[in-house]
């Protein structure tokens, strides 16, 4: 029998990995999880070290998805992850700065995809799981999405020429910078319509929400999405936690089992949850360092166990705007977690949440035990500290970093420990938040080859209203059947 996954507020059975793949939340509003947590012995760990980052992606990805044969999905990830796509053999290159306060501290570069972030990482395996599942069952899929810059153009370069697949992508008229549109809207490919909203990314989430409450036409249309709470993507990133720890024991010759930490620019807590996964299988992961900006709903949660999500009118827009989000939709799995699976429990805090707008784990011993157990530490970063990183590490190591790796680098230092490597994810390249790195450097930030002329290619998008019926017609007349 294949592993299973359940739902997070009850005990559902959501069936096997290619089932919960193109779902979205589970009926009863739940997230998928795994009804047991696969685990990697020492002798995989060693075995699996020397892998190259499709082979690692193989052997990771089938623990979680064995409904596929392992053959298959070596085939999709050798597809996946090429050298062509991450300009790198290595596809997630570990990249040494320097020792400081006695740690040997490193980026992990995640962002060398095709859309400059690391949204890439997972995303192009999904274009490749989708389309091997849908062709098996002789099925389409439209996906309806919101952006507010990466996400989108990620799914779009994943999904595009895919013959089963269609992608309706809303992004909000004016929010994005100049690169992010020009990355999206420059695609001509017919499967991907660019419809952009006069209004912000949360109008547009709603927009897809509203259209996916019609249950019916959600089934009609047979729409699908490719949001941070898909299971499948968390999958695939914690593929790269693995290649990050072999290569950071391989490169300051340590020995396998010794402890790394990772430090992780933060906002839906996707990334994150797909690092305290490869801990909970044995990847001896010491600590996890959630960075947040100004919008610290998260760094909030770990210093006083109570989870506050805030609205819009109290999320401020920084500069580094991936990470604008005050609602953290994986949470919930950490939370989950955190309550042994109680799925009782968790329905009850989430009943609370939607009550009261708050709920708190701080009276709930075993909660807080295994929360400090989990290695998951936390801080923030402001937009001055952001310029200050991003200078400091051009002038001592001689390297361009963006916005978001700035935080990242932020909170890690206040976490260094002597002696043990900590590595901070790379999530998107400085090219595509030019306008913060000309503020913090003076001068442009570094291009790709290929890359400098992307805002003047011709651009294809469709202005339309914040009407939903609208929406709901352009789509029928529009989608694959
Ligand atoms: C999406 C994104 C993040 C946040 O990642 P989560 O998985 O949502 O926590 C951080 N940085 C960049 C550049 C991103 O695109």
């Amino acid at each position: 029998m294949s592993l299973q996954y359940r739902s997070t507020r009850s005990e559902t059975v959501l069936g096997g990995f290619t089932d919960i793949l193109l779902e979205g939340l589970a009926p009863d509003g739940g997230l998928a999880m795994p009804a047991s947590m696969p685990q990697v012995s020492a002798q995989e760990l060693a075995d699996w070290s020397g892998l190259s980052y499709p082979q690692l992606a193989a052997r990771v990805i089938h623990r979680f998805a064995d409904d596929l044969s392992f053959q298959d999905i070596e085939r999709l990830a050798a597809a996946a992850y090429t050298e062509q796509t991450f300009h790198s053999r290595a596809i997630a290159p570990l990249s040494p700065l320097g020792v400081e306060q006695g740690a040997p501290l490193a980026l992990l570069e995640l962002s060398n995809g095709p859309t400059l972030a690391f949204k890439d990482m997972a995303m192009q395996m999904l274009g490749q799981l989708f389309e091997e599942v849908l062709t098996r069952r002789g099925q389409t899929l439209n996906i309806l999405g919101a952006t507010s810059g990466d996400t989108g153009s990620a799914a779009e370069y994943a999904m595009r020429g895919k013959s089963a697949v269609k992608v309706f992508m809303l992004s909000p008229q004016g929010r994005m910078s100049e690169f992010q549109r020009a990355q999206m809207y420059s695609l001509q490919d017919a499967n991907i319509q660019n419809w952009s909203v006069p209004g912000s990314f949360d109008d547009c989430q709603d927009m897809v929400k509203a259209v996916s409450a019609d249950l019916a036409f959600k089934a009609q249309y047979r729409i699908g999405t490719v949001n941070s709470i898909n299971w499948a993507r968390i999958t695939a990133q914690v593929v790269y936690y693995f290649a990050g720890y072999f290569q950071a024991i391989s490169h300051y010759g340590r020995r396998l089992g010794d402890a790394v930490a990772f430090s992780v620019p933060s906002g839906n807590f996707g990334n994150v949850l797909s690092g305290f996964v490869a801990k909970s299988m044995g990847l001896p992961i010491s600590r996890l360092v959630v960075a947040t900006n100004e919008n610290n709903v998260l760094h909030e949660f770990f210093q006083t166990l109570v989870y506050r999500p805030r609205g819009s009118a109290e999320t401020f827009v920084t500069s580094s705007p991936s990470m604008d989000i005050s609602k953290a939709s994986n949470f919930e799995r950490y939370v989950f977690q955190m309550l042994d699976g109680d799925a009782k429990a968790l329905a009850q805090l989430w009943q609370q949440l939607a009550s009261t707008g708050q709920f708190s784990l701080a009276d709930h011993p075993t909660a807080r035990a295994r929360i400090q157990a989990s290695g998951l530490v936390s801080g923030q970063s402001s937009h001055a500290q952001r310029l200050a990183a991003i200078a400091d590490i051009d002038a001592r190591y001689g390297r361009v970093i963006d916005p978001h790796t700035a935080d990242g680098v932020n909170v890690a230092r206040q976490f260094l420990r002597d002696g043990e490597p900590m590595l901070v994810l790379e999530t998107a390249l400085p090219a595509k938040f030019g306008e913060t790195i000309q503020e913090a450097l003076g001068r442009p930030a570094p291009r790709r080859a290929g890359l400098e002329n992307l805002e003047s290619l011709p651009q294809r998008v469709v202005s339309i209203t914040q009407e939903v019926g609208a929406l709901k017609s352009r789509i029928a007349d529009q989608a694959l059947v």
